[in-house]
């Protein structure tokens, strides 16, 4: 990959952000943005306000933003509002309780310079304040269980044509501006790139705080992300509203040695699964979307799962507890020779390529490997090709 070695220095983009009674988190958010990104690159810092009462407005002019005041409150309202605003290629969105990594400018910037069709580039963010909830992330992260596909709009740079051309911020959900987005940005051909090496903090002051804003946001939602198109199940349901995965519970203990950490997370996905279950009118479950990019990224992970199985001679696979059927290629029903493994980390994916809840599947040869892949990946997600131009 060439880069050349002026351009990031040369990158020139207007901030945004929308607030909203923000003065709790908004000192410590501002000054990380200011390390993080060289004052040099900075053209416009554009808030968008949605009527604060508090020392939003003082707190944000100390730190030379723009404060504009929202014709409407809420995120789409007020993200709008701030892209109307912007008069550079590139822009960036923060949330308010943001805690920017020191790489984040350098890291996300390489990233869009390098290909003109990435339309948006983010890192991930763990909370940091509590030290439950801060716990509970770290684990989930070391754990891969933290999708690497994670989507928000609170640590972003954007190619400022590519967000226009998708519609911008859509109003449609006042809790998926983000997920809406980067479907309408895959659909226009763009990219949307989370890096899952690039960590930010995101304020999380204590567990209950957590809990409340859990709930408002799931009040709040339309619609709800999942990489799980069995969500609908009942069992599955069922499963989840009652914490989730149970091996998960001692090791969380074990690794994290705060006995609190489990149980805080079972609360909160009973809180979740609680909620989910409640008749609720207008909402619904979409599958997340995504592209070629995340496909070819998925299918390398199978690929490089792959071991070498030694064909089975007469009972000896039964005898390891596996059936015939389970050393077929899944793809052509073939004699198969490797093992590969749906890879952790891109949410609670079935493989359903086999009986039983393994993650595991075989395959004769890499070419069916990539076949299987394919066609888990399209089962979990909703694959999006982009429209013809014209
Ligand atoms: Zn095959």
């Amino acid at each position: 990959m060439f880069l050349c070695l002026g351009c990031v220095e040369l990158l020139e983009l207007d901030l945004a952000m929308w607030t909203y009674n923000s003065a709790k988190t908004l000192e410590e958010s501002l000054s990380t943005i200011e390390w993080a990104i060289p004052k040099e690159n900075i053209c416009h810092k554009i808030a968008v306000d949605g009527g604060s009462k508090d020392q939003t407005f003082e707190i944000l002019k100390s730190h030379g933003w723009t404060v504009e005041e929202a014709p409407q409150k809420g995120i789409p309202y007020q993200a709008n509002h701030a892209l109307g605003m912007v008069d550079t290629e590139f822009f960036a969105s923060f949330e308010h309780d943001i805690l920017l990594s020191l790489d984040w400018f350098e890291t996300t910037s390489k990233t869009i310079l390098a290909d003109a069709s990435v339309g948006c580039v983010q890192g991930v963010r763990l909370y940091r304040g509590s030290k439950t909830m801060q716990a509970i992330e770290r684990w989930q992260y070391d754990s891969k269980l933290i999708p690497r596909w994670e989507f928000s709009i609170d640590n972003d740079l954007y190619r400022t044509q590519a967000v226009r051309n998708a519609g911008g911020f859509s109003n449609e959900c006042m809790a998926s501006a983000d997920g809406i987005l980067r479907r309408s940005m895959f659909k226009k051909g763009y990219k949307w790139i989370t890096d899952y090496s690039l960590v930010s903090g995101h304020i999380r002051k204590s567990f209950s705080e957590q809990f409340k804003h859990q709930l408002r946001a799931a009040e709040l939602a339309r619609y709800t992300w999942s990489s799980n198109p069995e969500t609908g199940s009942r069992l599955r349901r069922l499963i989840s509203m009652l914490g989730g995965n149970p091996r998960y519970y001692p090791r969380m203990a074990v690794q994290t040695r705060m006995l609190r950490v489990p149980l805080a997370w079972f609360i909160l996905r009973f809180e979740k699964g609680f909620y989910a279950n409640l008749p609720h009118e207008g909402k619904s479950v979409k599958p997340v979307a995504m592209d070629d990019w995340y496909l070819k990224e998925f299918k390398k992970e199978v690929l490089t799962s792959t071991k070498q199985i030694v064909a089975p001679a007469g009972n000896e696979a039964t005898a390891r507890g596996r059936s015939r059927g389970d050393t077929e290629c899944r793809y052509c029903g073939g004699n198969a020779s490797f093992q590969y493994s749906v890879p952790q980390g891109w949410g609670n994916i079935l493989p359903q390529v086999r009986r039983g809840p393994g993650r595991i599947f075989f395959a004769c040869s890499e070419e069916h490997a990539a076949k299987i892949a394919e066609r888990v990946f399209k089962r979990a997600f909703e694959y999006v090709i982009p429209e013809s131009p014209g």
